[in-house]
C-alpha cells in the first residue's frame, strides 16, 4: 500500500526513528530493564511537565485515562465543560460512570471562560471539573492559565485537564497551574504510534482517589502512584511505546523545548497563511486557535470560501498526504489539517505545494 503521510489532528505521523525505537527486543515489566527504562525518562517526563509528581504511563487511549479521572475524582458532582465533539463527549462518560454531571456549554469553536466557570462553581455543588485544552474537533484552545487560576479560589474542586493534542506543542506546567490532572494520548503531539498515554496527579488528587470506592482497578490513581515509585506500572504496559517514548523524549530535548514550541507556531503560522492566501477563514473564535491544527471554515461560517471539501481530501491524498474533512456536525462545512509532531518549515512546505495543487483543480 502506497505511503499516505498523515496530516490529520492524530494519529499523526511517525518517524522511522520512533518504529526503531518500537522495534527493541522485549524485556520483562518486573524487572530491572523496565524499572531503568521507566525510571530514565520519569525526569525527562517531569520537565515536560513542569512537575516534581510522579508521570504515569497507562497502555490506553487518551480516553482510559479522562474516563478514569471521573471515577477517581468527581464524588459530588460533576462540571463538564464542553465546546466540541470530544469535551462534549466526556458529559456522556460522566454519567455512564454514574456520576451526577453537569453540562457548561458554550458554542462550537468558542472557548471555555474562566468567568463561566467560576458562575458554576460559585454554587457550591461541583466538587471536579473537566476541561479540553485544546479541542482537537474545532481546532480551539481555551485559556487555560486563566481557568487554573479558579483553583485557588476552589481548592477543593478537581480541576481535570485533557491536554491531548496540544501536550508537548505547547509549553503546561503542572506545578505551577495548581490544577489536578493533566492528561494526554501519545499519538497526537508526541508523534507515537496510537496506544499510550501519559498523565500526571496532584497530592491532592491522590488523596481524594484514595477514598473513592468504585474507583475500579485499571485506571486506579493510587496504583498508578504506588508503582510509579518503584519505576513500574500496575499491569503490564505497552513496553514498545515505552521504548519509542524514551526515543521521543531525547529528541525533544536535543531539539530544545522552546524551540519545539517555537517550531509548532511557525508551522502552525504556515497552515494559517495558506488558508488566508487562498481565502479561507478560521472556524474558532478570533484568538484562541489552536497552535498544533488549523480548523478552516468551509461553510460554517459567512465569509470564507467554500469548496468541495472532500474532493479537496481526495486531490491531496492522490499526492500522498492525508488532511481531516472535519469532524462531527462540522464536518465538511469544515476540514482540518495538522501540524502536530515532528513537522517542519520544510516539510510543511511539501504539504502546502499539495495543497496548492489541489484548489488549481477543485
Ligand atoms: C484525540 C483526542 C481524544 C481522544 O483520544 P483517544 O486516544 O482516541 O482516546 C481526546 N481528547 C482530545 C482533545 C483529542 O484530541
Amino acid at each position: 500500500m502506497a505511503h499516505v503521510k498523515l496530516h490529520i489532528p492524530g494519529p499523526v505521523e511517525v518517524s522511522a526513528n520512533t518504529f526503531q525505537a518500537l522495534c527493541s527486543p522485549m524485556i520483562g515489566h518486573r524487572g530491572q530493564g523496565f524499572k531503568d527504562l521507566y525510571a530514565k525518562i520519569q525526569p525527562q517526563l517531569q520537565t515536560l511537565l513542569g512537575t516534581k509528581q510522579l508521570v504515569y504511563l497507562s497502555t490506553s487511549s487518551a480516553w482510559g485515562v479522562m474516563e478514569g479521572a471521573v471515577r477517581n475524582l468527581a464524588q459530588k458532582k460533576i462540571l463538564n465543560c464542553m465546546k466540541g465533539a470530544f469535551s462534549d463527549k466526556w458529559f456522556d462518560v460522566s454519567k455512564k460512570c454514574g456520576k451526577q454531571a453537569e453540562a457548561l456549554q458554550v458554542e462550537w469553536g468558542s472557548p471555555i471562560r474562566a468567568e463561566a466557570i467560576d458562575r458554576k462553581l460559585a454554587t457550591g455543588e461541583f466538587d471536579a471539573l473537566t476541561l479540553i485544552h485544546n479541542e482537537t474537533s474545532t481546532g480551539t484552545m481555551s485559556p487555560l492559565a486563566e481557568i487554573a487560576a479558579l483553583k485557588k479560589k476552589y481548592p477543593d474542586v478537581m480541576f481535570i485537564v485533557d491536554a491531548v493534542s496540544s501536550m508537548s506543542a505547547v509549553p503546561l506546567k503542572f506545578d505551577e497551574l495548581g490544577i489536578d490532572v493533566l492528561l494526554a494520548g501519545t499519538q497526537k503531539a508526541f508523534a507515537l504510534p496510537p496506544g499510550l498515554a501519559v498523565f500526571v496527579a496532584s497530592p491532592a488528587a491522590l488523596a481524594k482517589a484514595a477514598t473513592a470506592k468504585d474507583r475500579g482497578y485499571y485506571f486506579d490513581f493510587v496504583e498508578f502512584e504506588k508503582n510509579a515509585k518503584d519505576s513500574m506500572t500496575p499491569s503490564t504496559p505497552s513496553i514498545p511505546h515505552i521504548y519509542a517514548l524514551s526515543s521521543k523524549l531525547d529528541e525533544f530535548f536535543a531539539e530544545g523545548l522552546e524551540q519545539r514550541y517555537a517550531r509548532h507556531r511557525q508551522t502552525n503560522q504556515m497552515v494559517r497563511d495558506w488558508a488566508a492566501k487562498h481565502g479561507f477563514t478560521l472556524f474558532p473564535e478570533k484568538g484562541f486557535e489552536s497552535l498544533t491544527l488549523c480548523c478552516v471554515n468551509n461553510g460554517a461560517r459567512p465569509g470564507s470560501r467554500v469548496v468541495d471539501a472532500a474532493k479537496l481530501q481526495k486531490l491531496v491524498k492522490e499526492q500522498g498526504f492525508l488532511i481531516d474533512g472535519g469532524y462531527g456536525k462540522i464536518k465538511g462545512t469544515t476540514f482540518r489539517i495538522s501540524n502536530m509532531g515532528d513537522e517542519t518549515p520544510a516539510t510543511m512546505n511539501t504539504l502546502i505545494a499539495a495543497l496548492d495543487k489541489a484548489m488549481g483543480q477543485v
